[in-house]
């Protein structure tokens, strides 16, 4: 059967086959990878729009076990990258657009080709959350990032507003804060939900102040972003507040449009897998945040990655 979408041009594409394809190349995808290569399935890895996935847009890992000094994430991006290569995984720069799990072994349409798959790993992970405010989408680019590594140092010496309480804001925050000449973190209620390292370095920083039970209705300006309308939750007051930037850090959005009505998702869109990372289609794995709303560390995806390649391995080898 062929796939559903993308027929008429599908055809004249190259078709591969594969022991195992994984899609995505975050900590997930790419420590499946290495272990999918150590047991010589040579592993296919799709890198997605972002080599490295979200951990390559991390200024800095600090609570990756074995570099005690920290290091960048598209550093550590490039050494699960280099391990994995060295065993024989193929890194393709690809993105899958359709999958056809109706019967094994399965399809996959990328850009580029058709991969014709026995074993499945999925690592797609998570996209950052939207506001959904008026003024979001228009300035985006424009003074609106969700992304500080990306987007801090065109930031430097003015004042920045960032959006959220968890471990994601404060973070960022105190890297923007090296460019910044200030950066205010407007919260929807009056406590953080970021761990306690983060928030004291947070309310040590200087530069860093914050704007409590309070949420952004608008975002203004003219080619750029020059101010926000901010409303106290509390009082219902409404207020105008200049800013040059907005950072929005409010958690994030399962990767999984590709899947659905295709595995089984939870209600909030993640793929369901049971402790083995098994998804409900046989030979198809998901691990990494596309699995996982709950701990979403560097990892715990890469544990899951390496447990799902595992699960692959015996699976092949239960066949054979
Ligand atoms: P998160 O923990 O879900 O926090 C999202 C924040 O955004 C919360 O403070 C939430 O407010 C706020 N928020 C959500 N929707 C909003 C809306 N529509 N308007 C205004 N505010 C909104 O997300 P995250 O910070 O991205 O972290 C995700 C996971 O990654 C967490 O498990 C975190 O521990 C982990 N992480 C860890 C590290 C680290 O260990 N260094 C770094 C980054 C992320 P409420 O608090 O009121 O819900």
């Amino acid at each position: 059967m062929g796939l559903t979408v993308n027929e008429d041009k599908a055809y004249s594409k190259n078709e591969e086959a594969v022991k195992l394809l994984v899609i995505g190349s975050g900590p997930a995808g790419l420590s499946a990878a290495l272990y999918a290569a150590r047991a010589d399935l040579e592993p296919v890895v799709l890198t997605g729009m972002t080599m490295g996935g979200q951990a390559a847009l991390t200024h800095l890992i600090e609570n990756y076990p074995g570099f005690p000094e920290g290091l960048g994430g598209a550093e550590l991006g490039d050494l699960f990258r280099a391990q994995a290569e060295r065993f024989g995984t193929k890194v393709v720069y690809d993105t899958a657009i359709d999958v056809d799990f109706s019967q094994r072994p399965y399809r996959v349409e990328t850009y580029n080709s058709i991969y014709v798959a026995e074993t499945l790993i999925i690592t797609t992970g998570a996209t950052p959350r939207h506001l959904d405010i008026p003024g979001e989408a228009k300035f985006t680019g424009k003074g609106v990032s969700y992304c500080g590594t990306c987007d801090g140092f065109f930031f430097k010496d003015k004042e920045i507003v960032v959006v959220g309480g968890g471990d994601s804001s404060l973070e960022e925050s105190i890297f923007l804060s090296r460019f910044a000449s200030k950066v205010t973190i407007v919260h929807r209620r009056d406590e953080l939900r970021g761990g306690k390292i983060l928030q004291d370095r947070a309310f040590a920083n200087e530069k860093i102040n914050f704007i409590w039970d309070s949420v952004l209705e608008e975002i203004k300006g003219d080619d750029q972003v020059t101010n926000v309308t901010i409303k106290n939750v509390k009082t219902g007051d409404v207020s105008d507040f200049e800013t040059e930037g907005v950072f929005i850090f409010i958690g994030h959005i399962p990767n999984s449009e590709l899947f659905e009505g295709k595995l089984e998702l939870d209600d909030a869109g993640y793929l369901v897998v049971n402790n083995l990372m098994e998804t409900d289609k046989p030979g198809v794995y998901a691990a990494g945040e596309i699995a996982d709303s709950h701990f979403r560390q560097v990892i715990t995806s890469a544990g899951m990655g390496a447990a799902a390649a595992i699960q692959a391995t015996r699976f092949l080898e239960s066949e054979e």
